[in-house]
């Protein structure tokens, strides 16, 4: 390890495609709930497709920056609104909530993800930080990390740069001692980098870096590529 990763005590990693593939979940997860909805509250999926379900709860999204940041919220006020014009008890949304909950977290970390983090994490303590709403305790990784954060807790999303100081104070470890590792040039690489952390792009695809936004300090394609360069 040398030069600019010398000061890192600290690595925080993205969830959502940087160490398990997002959309394959996701579609699983608003298929059963969907279904769920289908036999629960018929007259209500009689009027809206997935597809309009999802338009409203963007909708919803805008209308209510407060809670923008908290997809379960938003998903769960959505589907209130919704269960209330078709005449069903609003309960149902919390019900439907937890079907897709359940569904969100069964996630599957990329092949060399639970090695690559069992190899840092006696050299480093590890911190997820993520906009998503899966819970990680109820996740193939629920062991893999000393602190765990979610957008909603912290109270809004990256790149707004709570969920990195919250993870400072929870830590007790500076910021200046951090190494920042995601996907997303602009919520994880750019917003990192603006708070002085060390940043990793993780470019699974092979990608084209989004100029003119400065590279981050190392790309990687994988977990393991990052364990070689911080522990050889
Ligand atoms: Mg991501």
């Amino acid at each position: 390890m040398t030069g600019v990763f010398e000061h890192v005590r600290l690595i925080c990693f993205d969830l959502d495609d940087t160490l398990w593939p997002c959309h394959p979940v996701i579609h699983a997860a608003e298929v059963e709930c969907y279904a769920w909805l289908d036999r629960q509250a018929p007259r209500l999926t009689a009027c809206y497709t997935p597809e309009q379900l999802r338009e409203h709860r963007i909708a919803l999204g805008h209308a209510r920056p407060d809670i923008a940041h908290d997809l379960t919220e938003v998903r769960l006020r959505s589907l209130e609104t919704l269960l209330a014009e078709h005449g069903y008890n609003v309960d149902l949304a919390h019900a439907a909530s937890d079907v897709f909950r359940a569904a969100r977290n069964r996630v599957t970390p990329y092949a060399e993800v639970i090695g690559a983090l069992a190899e840092l994490r006696p050299r480093y303590t590890l911190v997820s930080v993520t906009n998503g709403n899966s819970q990680i305790e109820h996740t193939p990784l629920r062991a893999s990390f000393d602190h765990s954060l979610t957008a909603a807790e912290v109270g809004a999303a990256k790149p707004d740069p709570a969920i990195f100081q919250v993870a400072s104070q929870r830590s007790g470890i500076p910021l200046d001692a951090f190494l920042h590792v995601g996907d997303d040039p602009l919520r994880d690489v750019q917003a990192a980098r603006d708070l002085g952390l060390t940043t990793v792009w993780v470019n699974r695809e092979a990608n084209d870096w989004p100029d003119p936004l400065p590279r981050a300090d190392l790309e990687v394609a994988d977990i393991n590529r990052l364990v070689e360069r911080m522990i050889g």
